[in-house]
């Protein structure tokens, strides 16, 4: 039996858990909120620090709602589902002040963080296990929060609202075709995860059956079903990954059904998106976070900009209409790839694009650079391409930023030469805890 102890909520952490002063230490309990008082079960302390769940609900919050995800409490994907949107948003530009004032130690204003019209069912990239439970019936779902076992999901709330059927269906096919799921224990089975990538702009939606051996037994009658239960599937792809591994996708790919692709649209241009692209989840609010970060910088046909940490180059091509030119690097090779793709399908050729570290490649670069738009990944960037920014005096940097605490870290080094002029939270993920941030800065006079 676990310990139980009573607590108030006074803050939240950074990974969304509320904060609870217990004696001289700390405890992170999941689902409470600020204010909330409860009785908490101890589950297990790392690092100094305790975690624990809410075992009785003293004092509520008037900003608690009932959820709508009936196993978000289980899922561990969802940290804000219990609470409304607003303190949602309240509670992201809060961390971030917290950040700006506590690890870079400035004082500039934080604006309130932008959050959506409607919160739900915004994400274009879904992907879940395919498993059998302890009973033998086949299931999918999400990993409790750091485990293996799969809680059976029947609809996501933040997902696209056309996968859930999709998913449904394919389960149904699997059990009456016989098709069995995969055994992460012995390694035996074919179906590992489904992949789903739906477009925004377009009629497009691309299923991807991650297998363990290319080929499996039924496959032709498989992916007949599949369309004629779901004739909005555009494309039908089958990734083979038989290594034991975490990581969803393997490397050999063959196309079952269409071009094995689909495109979507951010601020008038199109991008190509295969299995394993990377791009961003919320494609509505991609719109408003490219266009708020440029909105804050006026480019012109003089000048020349550096996309750095690039992807697949959406915001370079995206800022390309106005510079003289682009340049871009990205780390990850595939990424690059698909860059000069875009580049060619939206026909710009007034940026380049470049394959290696940021740092390295900033600080090889002798041409001028008159802005720089950074957006590296959760870690933040690193002493090499921040130094090399102060030592050019490049005059305007646009930072994103998708983890507060990294940031402040790098603006508090940027700060001995740049001011930071504004700082503008935007909710990319609505009901999770993750916050992405633009700042803007400027050379010292
Ligand atoms: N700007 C893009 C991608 C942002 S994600 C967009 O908005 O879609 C961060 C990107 O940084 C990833 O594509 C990752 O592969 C890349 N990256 C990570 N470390 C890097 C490094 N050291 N140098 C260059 N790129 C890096």
């Amino acid at each position: 039996m676990n310990k139980i102890v009573k607590g108030k909520c006074i803050d939240i952490s950074s990974e969304g858990k509320g904060v609870v002063k217990y004696q001289k230490d700390i405890i992170f309990c999941d689902g409470l909120f600020i204010g909330e008082e409860a009785d908490i079960e101890i589950l297990y302390q790392r690092a100094g620090v305790y975690f624990g769940k809410v075992r009785k609900l003293h004092t509520i919050s008037k900003d608690r709602i009932q959820p709508k995800c009936k196993i978000c409490t289980s899922c561990g994907g969802c940290q804000y589902q219990q609470i409304n949107y607003q303190k949602q948003l309240e509670y992201k530009t809060n961390r971030v002040k917290n950040a700006i004032k506590r690890i870079a130690k400035i004082d500039t204003k934080v604006n309130d963080c932008i959050g959506m019209k409607d919160p739900y069912h915004y994400r274009n990239k879904i992907q879940v296990p395919f498993a059998k439970d302890r009973k033998g019936n086949v299931v999918y779902g999400f990993y409790k929060e750091n485990s293996h076992e799969i809680i059976p999901t029947k609809e996501c709330m933040i997902e696209d609202k056309r996968a859930a059927s999709i998913l449904w269906d394919i389960k149904e096919l699997i059990k009456k075709m016989g098709i069995p799921t995969y055994n992460e224990d012995n390694g035996r089975g074919i179906l590992r995860y489904v992949l789903i990538r739906t477009s925004y702009h377009y009629n497009e939606l691309m299923v991807v059956l991650v297998t363990s051996m290319l080929n499996f037994p039924g496959q032709r009658n498989f992916v007949d079903a599949l369309i004629k239960l779901h004739p909005e599937i555009t494309s039908i792809v089958e990734n083979v990954n038989s290594r034991h591994t975490n990581v969803i996708l393997g490397n050999k790919e063959k196309i079952l059904y269409g071009p094995g692709f689909i495109k979507d649209d951010i601020l008038g241009l199109t991008f190509e998106i295969s299995p394993s692209s990377f791009f961003q989840v919320n494609p509505e609010q991609v719109e408003v976070l490219y266009k708020t970060a440029l909105d804050l910088i006026d480019i012109n046909k003089e000048q020349v900009v550096l996309d750095a940490y690039s992807g697949v180059g959406t915001i370079g091509l995206i800022a390309s209409k106005n510079a003289k030119r682009v340049i871009s690097v990205e780390i990850v090779k595939d990424a690059h790839k698909n860059a000069i793709e875009n580049a060619k399908r939206n026909n710009i050729s007034n940026i380049e694009f470049h394959c290696g570290d940021a740092g390295e490649f900033i600080n090889s670069y002798d041409g001028d650079l008159d802005i720089v738009i950074m957006d590296p990944p959760r870690k933040g960037s690193d002493e090499k391409f921040l130094s090399t920014l102060i030592n050019k005096k490049v005059p305007q940097i646009i930072y994103i930023s998708c983890d507060p605490e990294t940031l402040a870290r790098d603006l508090e080094y940027l700060k001995q030469s740049y001011d930071v002029t504004y700082i503008q939270p935007v909710d990319m993920f609505p009901m999770t805890a993750h916050c992405e941030t633009i700042v803007a800065l400027s050379i010292k006079k």
